[in-house]
């Protein structure tokens, strides 16, 4: 027996029964519990209580010890019948709430999760239609020059208006977009709204654009870039990818490949919410960057805070030393920009200088 499923067995009770699903995840099937639910979940709790402080303890050679943590999601199912498929799918969303709220911990699939879970479902299913009705458009906010004010660039941002749900935000839906693979087709939508966009105002210099995991994993996403570009006949330099941290350490095999190739064309590639993932700042040599973002929680901060100013500092003082164009994220007070352009950091976004909003409504002016 592999050792992981023996040291579950020594917590488990005798009729219990353990699996493994397959990658990185375990089901323990619990029969015999009590017929009330309440005390059901508790007996659930207990179990898997024990299974977490078995986790705890070191594993591998002693002088190179590795720590393990579980997230555990359990669902109680009352009856025969032949619910197990759900009841597996219902303990697993509660798992994703476990990850979610910070791993090493146990949550129990309750009323509140399953509504969200059918809200996901009913997102999903809704989302497949949206390009085709007409209901997603792209909305710009200004990039500006922090000394002189001028709009040189935008990042493009999706909108979805429902008819029922009401306008829907991405943070809603991207994730499920994400997890259903309809993000290929919504981030087609909008490189090639951006594009259209690019070609009609000559004065914006670039457009970034956000990219997901499985948008770079997308074995074509150079070529549909490429394709949008050459319809509208927009110059490469002109465009830029805005991948988070953790994408970026993922990026393995094509999806590297296709940075690099996006790079050699001219197409800029940064790191958006600079400094909330991981500390590894290796991926900044190895991998094809341009700019990095600096996150909003950081600028927030500014300029009272003194955790958030070092670490502006550091992250602005980083990107010069290698080379990397920062560009402030979430920036609403005159205050903010004012200990930015001290820093010398170049650019900044935010509601000082405009909002998201339909490209006509930017004032390129000044660009
Ligand atoms: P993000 O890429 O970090 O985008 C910045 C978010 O901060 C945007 O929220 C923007 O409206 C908001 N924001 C900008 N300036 C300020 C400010 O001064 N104060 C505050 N409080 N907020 C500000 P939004 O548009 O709701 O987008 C949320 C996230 O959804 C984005 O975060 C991005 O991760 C994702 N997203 C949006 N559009 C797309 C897309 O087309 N594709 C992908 N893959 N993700 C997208
Ligand atoms: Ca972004
Ligand atoms: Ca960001």
């Amino acid at each position: 027996m592999p050792p992981v499923l023996s040291t579950f067995v020594s917590v488990i009770r005798p009729s219990d029964t353990v699996a493994r699903l397959g990658g990185d995840e375990f089901v323990v099937l619990c029969e015999d519990l009590a017929t009330d639910r309440v005390e059901a979940e508790n007996e659930l709790l207990e179990i898997a209580d024990r299974l977490h402080r078995v986790l705890q303890a070191p594993i591998g050679e002693p002088d190179a010890p590795q720590w393990i943590s579980a997230s555990i999601g359990s669902h109680v199912i009352v009856g025969t019948g032949d619910p197990i498929r759900e009841a597996l799918g219902s303990a697993d969303v509660a798992m994703y709430r476990a990850k979610a709220l910070g791993r090493s911990r146990t949550e129990v699939f309750d009323e509140a999760l399953r509504r969200e879970a059918l809200e996901r479902i009913r997102i999903a299913a809704e989302l497949r239609h949206a390009v085709d009705r007409d209901e997603l458009h792209v909305v710009y906010q200004p990039i500006v020059d922090l000394r002189s004010g001028a709009v040189r660039a935008a990042e493009a941002l999706l909108r979805w208006e429902h008819p029922e749900l009401g306008s829907v935000p991405p943070t809603r839906f991207i994730d499920i977009a994400e997890e259903s693979n309809v993000i290929v087709q919504l981030g087609e939508f909008v490189i090639d709204d951006v594009c259209a966009t690019l070609a009609c105002h000559p004065q914006i210099e670039y457009v970034t654009i956000n990219v997901s995991a499985r948008q770079l994993a997308t074995s074509d996403f150079v070529e549909t870039i490429v394709g949008a570009l050459r319809r509208h006949d927009v110059a490469p330099e002109r465009l830029a990818i805005e991948l988070t941290e953790n994408v970026l350490i993922d990026a393995v095999g094509s999806s590297l490949r296709q940075l690099d190739d996006l790079r050699a064309m001219g197409v800029g590639i940064g790191v958006d919410d600079f400094g909330t993932g991981f500390a590894s700042l290796t991926y900044l040599k190895r991998l094809p960057v341009t700019f990095v973002k600096v996150d909003r929680s950081f600028v927030d901060g500014l300029p009272d805070e003194a955790d958030d100013r070092s670490i502006v500092e550091a992250v602005v003082g980083l990107a010069h030393a290698l080379d990397l164009l920062p560009i402030a994220e979430g920036v609403e007070t005159e205050a903010q920009a004012a200990f930015l352009t001290a820093l010398d950091c170049p650019m900044a976004q935010g509601h000082l200088y405009g909002r998201p909003a339909p490209i006509d409504e930017l004032d390129l002016s000044t660009s």
